[in-house]
């Protein structure tokens, strides 16, 4: 297996980075790699950046107005765009929604949502969860009701990520009560201004607003919302949640939060030294460091057999426990870095436009902020003990 980049490969990464030189915003990105929160509309602003380029949609097909990149490019542009401090785009329409629209929605449904998802018309949020529903999702029981033309759905969703912004949530909703958990579930578009719906919102350990609860109380969704067919939503729910985890491995975030800390590590005295002379210090980076080369290697392969049109399998599963293992490990020593500068975090200073100021230099304002906030990284996406049972079931035979 080859794991250079070909003469294309490596022409479409200059092409990627003279594109990011001339259309990401330093404001932005400096804020991105400051680990600051970002407003809606600096979200709204990168997708319509990336829209004018033909850009956003990277795991689309061209007749849906995607790029039609194989994995490698969209490798390349994913790793690019951490590196270059550019904002995450948002996943919920683009990519889980849309591949399920493209291949279990009605023709009217992918023709009127796929451009609004593209042109930012429409923002979506993923009503999965409920409070005794996330591992075992097939019991939740938000119901939807039948009444004429329409159903009827009383329920609640949770950890609704930056549902506070949505103008759709795609929700799995339980439509017959009496047969398996799994085969009574449906997938239903409901518009979040529909009477009826409240959405609440939850304050994180890090004292930001990121998830929230949302509530149905007799909201009235037209049956032409229930995407496929009536209790087979189980079947498109596992689908889109294989769009769900890709870029899993995440070695750009890892990459670019690295070389974050190493700067960090320069700055920061310990004993009239930098940091990174500590031997503690540089004996955990170089740890993270080996793991990290590690795991972009297999992330390559993996990207390779991808690109050779071979499904991922339960491999999947192992870089999503190291890369978010890696992660909280570079967040871990990025909040030990900063030292004392870590204790009094002012949440407020990593909001958009805020005028609160954050204790000590900047790098260390999102230092225990980011630290808490992706304690997530292990739990969300399928937590990382379900991924080891995964494993032991699917790889290991147990
Ligand atoms: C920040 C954040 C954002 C999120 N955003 C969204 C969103 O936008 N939309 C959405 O629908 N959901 C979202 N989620 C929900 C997320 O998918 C669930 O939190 C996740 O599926 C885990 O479910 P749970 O929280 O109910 O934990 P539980 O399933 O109750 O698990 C609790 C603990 O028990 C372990 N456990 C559970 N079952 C097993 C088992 N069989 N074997 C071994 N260990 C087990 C878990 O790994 C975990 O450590 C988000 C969660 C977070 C934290």
């Amino acid at each position: 297996m080859d794991l250079n980049y070909s003469a294309d490969e490596l022409a479409f990464r200059d092409e990627v980075r003279a594109f990011l030189n001339e259309n990401l915003s330093p404001t932005l990105s400096e804020k991105v790699r400051l680990g600051k929160r970002l407003s809606k509309t600096d979200h709204e602003e990168w997708h319509a950046t990336l829209n004018k380029r033909g850009w956003l949609a990277i795991n689309w097909p061209v007749e849906h107005g995607g790029t039609g990149w194989n994995a490698v490019y969209r490798h390349i542009f994913e790793e690019e765009l951490c590196l270059a401090h550019a904002p995450r785009t948002v996943p919920f329409g683009l990519s889980m929604l849309a591949p399920v629209l493209m291949k279990f929605g009605s023709k009217a449904q992918q023709d009127y949502f796929l451009p609004r998802i593209l042109d930012g018309t429409d923002w979506w949020c993923q009503g999965y969860s409920e409070p005794q529903a996330g591992s075992d999702l097939a019991s939740l029981k938000t119901r939807a009701v039948r009444d004429g033309d329409h159903y009827v759905v009383n329920g609640q969703k949770t950890w609704t990520t930056l549902g506070q912004h949505a103008d759709w949530i795609f929700c799995l909703v339980r439509t017959d009560a009496e047969v398996k958990a799994q085969e009574g579930i449906s997938f239903l578009l409901i518009d979040m201004k529909m009477p009826g719906v409240t959405v609440r919102p939850i304050t994180l350990i890090d004292g930001g607003q990121e998830v929230n609860e949302v509530f149905f109380e007799d909201v009235r969704v037209p049956v032409a919302n229930l995407v496929g067919e009536e209790n087979k939503g189980w079947t498109y729910a596992k689908y889109l949640l294989t769009h769900e985890r890709t870029n899993i491995a995440g070695v750009g975030f890892s990459t670019a939060g690295l070389a974050h800390l190493k700067e960090i590590c320069t700055k920061q005295m310990s004993g009239g030294k930098p940091l990174l002379e500590n031997p503690y210090f540089a004996g955990r980076i170089a740890q993270i460091e080996i793991d990290l080369m590690a795991m972009a290697t297999t992330n390559l392969r993996m990207i390779a057999k991808a690109a050779a049109g071979q499904a991922p399998g339960a491999e999947s599963s192992m870089l999503k426990i190291k890369g978010t293992e890696i992660r909280q490990a570079i967040n871990d020593l990025t909040r030990r870095a900063v030292g004392r500068y870590a204790m009094p975090f002012v949440s407020e200073a990593l909001d958009s436009g805020a005028n609160a100021q954050g204790v000590g230099p900047d790098y260390a304002c999102a230092a225990s902020p980011g630290y808490f906030n992706n304690r997530k990284l292990s739990i969300f996406g399928g937590s990382n003990e379900i991924q080891r049972n995964i494993i032991s079931k699917a790889i290991l035979g147990l």
